[in-house]
């Protein structure tokens, strides 16, 4: 095995907070060869050993450790612990027990940087990420295989990030055969298909399913305002809560045309009380401001406008953007459900942003609760970079 060895000082990271990454700025230099991918043995400059990790040449971050035990031997044995330790932790919580979508593997915060792994019912789709992931992909199918006894997996390994690892992009099935039934799952009664192909990610959100619940417990007899609605997920939990009408935005047709046939596949909702709009949400929510309409609940899920720190000034602007003309959209006592999902974006800067927008706005208000991810998608105490998403709810007088 190779040696990655690092420069004097730069293991404290490391050693002091176990954090995952190791950037190109901390090597020193490998001793030896290794591919990208290959496991090498992290050393500090004075040569005591750190672990293992995965060699990503071509990456800013230049390993990802996959172990902070330097004796654990990172092979097939190693992905079916892990794997089968991340399901575990899953199923222990009574909250997911039973739940058909779930999120079984959530990269860093469960110890396997670079995989994703999500599940439909019988289906799993892992998304792959990271030079080291990609190498290992058979032994993560094996894995997965064994800890759920899924009927199929399928990989959606197109997202950008790929292009970063000198990675190209791979979809395809890799365990099973094609369902011959679209895939649908139950979220909270109300039921959702799932493009698992042709959607955004592994196909779904999964970690908004407790907001979105939550949602349905707020939207009775309210004139409900959805912004980046992709498939429905949160009007639909509206309209199941009693909402007098939900009126939804997104600028993707087909997000649209699936959050419209996913209303069909629910006979039990009123669907004459939806609304769908294809727009551009910043316009739209101009545009009513000018026809002066307004509503008592408005719910703000945009894509991250932040990967990375670097563009975390133009993604405080944007954010700031929609939610101040969200503010002024709400009826007196009106409810903003406003997330980030952006890496670059801390929960405290997000918090700062959207309380400048509410002054803005001309609106005093208060967050009555503080929203974050379903429990399927942890986030690792010492891994804050993370693209967790964190929300707020927020009542203006
Ligand atoms: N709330 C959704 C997930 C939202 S994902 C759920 O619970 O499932 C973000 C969505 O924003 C995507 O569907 C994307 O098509 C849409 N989108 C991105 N930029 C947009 C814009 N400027 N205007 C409207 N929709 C946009």
């Amino acid at each position: 095995m190779a040696q990655l060895i690092l420069l004097p000082g730069k293991e404290r990271s490391a050693l002091k907070q176990r954090h995952p990454w190791l950037f190109a700025g901390s090597v020193g230099r490998l001793e030896g060869r290794a591919r990208p991918g290959d496991t090498v043995e992290v050393l500090a400059d004075n040569l005591r050993p750190l672990g293992r990790a995965a060699y990503s040449p071509q990456s800013q971050i230049r390993a990802r450790f996959w172990t902070f035990d330097p004796e654990e031997s990172v092979d097939d044995a190693f992905f079916k612990r892990r794997i089968a330790a991340a399901v575990a932790r899953r199923q222990a919580l009574p909250e997911l027990r039973g739940q058909p979508g779930l999120r079984l593997i959530h990269a860093e915060s469960d110890g396997l940087p670079g995989v994703i792994a999500d599940q439909y019912g019988d289906t799993v789709v892992v998304q792959l990420t990271s030079a080291g992931a990609d190498k290992w992909r058979k032994a993560i199918v094996a894995g997965l295989v064994k800890a759920t006894g899924c009927a199929r997996i399928y990989e959606r390994s197109d997202s950008d990030v790929r292009g970063l690892e000198g990675l190209e992009p791979t979809t395809g099935w890799l365990h099973g055969e094609a369902p011959s039934m679209p895939l649908a799952i139950d979220e909270n009664g109300v039921r959702l298909a799932v493009d698992i192909a042709g959607g955004h990610k592994t196909g779904f959100y999964l970690d908004q399913r407790d907001n979105r619940a939550l949602l349905g417990q707020l939207a009775a007899g309210k004139e409900v305002l959805n912004c980046f609605s992709y498939t429905g997920g949160f009007s639909l939990q509206a309209l199941a809560g009693g909402a007098a009408h939900v009126l939804s935005i997104d600028s993707s047709g087909p997000a649209l045309a699936q959050a419209r046939a996913n209303l069909a596949l629910n006979p039990q909702l009123p669907a004459a009380r939806a609304e769908w709009q294809e727009a551009d949400v910043f316009q739209a929510l101009r545009d009513f401001r000018k026809d002066g309409r307004l509503f008592d609940l408005i719910v703000l899920d945009p894509p991250k406008f932040a990967p990375s720190a670097a563009h975390a000034e133009r993604a405080a602007r944007a954010y700031k953007d929609i939610n101040l003309l969200g503010f002024r959209l709400l009826r007196p006592g009106g409810l903003l459900m406003t997330y980030s999902c952006s890496g670059g974006i801390g929960l405290e800067l997000f918090q700062k942003i959207v309380a400048g927008a509410a002054h803005d706005a001309g609106r005093d208000a208060r967050i009555v609760r503080r929203l974050a991810g379903a429990a399927d998608h942890p986030v690792a105490l010492n891994f804050p970079e993370g693209e967790y998403l964190k929300g707020l709810l927020v009542q203006v007088d």
